[in-house]
């Protein structure tokens, strides 16, 4: 192990021991019920850095809702498949508002403001839905999520897609709404569908560490050498993670961990320093922006004590 390796384990380490001994830990999802059967407890922490290397520790290898973290993949496979097209059907501008919110919907004549809440997110599933059957489309996002982490293990939590689902009174209003303007094609149930499914998937700080590592990569899978997205799209993405992927607590996370980052009410938080590593942190308890609370202090430590944050040291 060299220098740099064995630093970074041991402020990994050093993190997960703080986190552990911390009582504010926010409080856990409950508007999905099956979230709520999570252990408040947990804590997980991986940093897989440029040359492959990983640090982990606590509940590495636990698998755990991703919820929203999925949308960063979602939006990386409809680029893929419409490319600039998408922006036609949503924005590239930071909310301000609840992942969840309606109200900018009207003004805005059912174009969401960004692809990482939840309206955005539903368009552009509907995006990746068009052409194909609900299971096809899926399987799609399954297998890139698959391919990214190098692990085919990883799978589709069905019990918390079917508690969103018969909970998801709010999701379906916003589908619905945005319907009514023209911007989904598909039929709403099925776009629903592809979304609560996505948001289901179980991951551990591990595999959504090593899938992150393209947009760490400037584009390039390490495990192939070869090119997920090119330079310009990992770039655009981190952009839209580091402005939009904390809903309204956007500005903080920038300010406090100075990464592009996405977190999901699973209380998972993918972040990353380009050109440097990969990172996935866990800790279910969430502050009132959905966000994981512990999450953010161990990617604020992390980012600090490694001189991380993109705007400098
Ligand atoms: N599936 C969740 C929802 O639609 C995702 C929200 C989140 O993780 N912020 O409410």
């Amino acid at each position: 192990m060299n220098d740099t390796a064995s630093t970074l384990d041991r402020v990994v380490r050093e993190i997960a021991d703080e986190m552990r001994q911390r009582t504010d830990r926010g409080e856990v999802a409950t508007y999905i019920p099956e979230l709520a059967r999570v252990d408040p407890g947990a804590f997980g922490l991986v940093v897989v850095d440029a040359s492959g290397y990983v640090a982990a520790a606590g509940d590495c290898d636990t698998p755990f809702s991703i919820q929203s973290i999925s949308k960063v993949f979602t939006l990386t496979l409809a680029l893929g498949k419409v490319g600039d097209k998408l922006w036609e059907r949503v924005g590239r501008e930071p909310s301000g508002s609840p992942f969840n919110s309606i109200v900018q919907l009207e003004r805005e004549r059912g174009i969401p403001r960004n692809p990482f809440i939840n309206a955005g997110a539903i368009a552009v599933t509907d995006c990746i839905l068009s052409g194909h059957q609900p299971r096809e489309a899926l399987g799609e996002i399954l297998r890139f999520m698959q391919f990214l982490a190098d692990d085919d293990s990883i799978t589709i939590d069905n019990a918390v897609a079917a508690s969103e689902q018969r909970h998801g009174y709010r999701n379906s209003a916003l589908a619905n709404y945005m319907k009514s303007f023209g911007v989904l094609d598909n039929p709403v149930e099925f776009t629903l569908g592809v979304y609560f499914h996505h948001c289901a998937i179980a991951m551990s700080c591990r595999q959504l560490a090593m899938a992150g590592r393209f947009l760490a990569q400037f584009g390039a899978n390490p495990s192939t050498g070869l090119a997920v997205v090119q330079r310009e799209r990992a770039r655009r993405i981190n952009a839209l993670m580091l402005t939009c992927g904390h809903y309204d607590g956007s500005g903080e996370f920038a300010y406090r961990v100075g990464l592009p980052g996405k977190s999901g009410v699973g209380g998972g938080i993918i972040a990353n320093a380009p050109g440097k590593a990969s990172i996935a942190v866990w800790a279910p308890g969430l502050d009132a922006s959905g966000n994981s609370r512990l999450g953010q202090i161990a990617l604020e430590a992390l980012s600090k004590r490694l001189g991380w944050s993109i705007f400098g040291a």
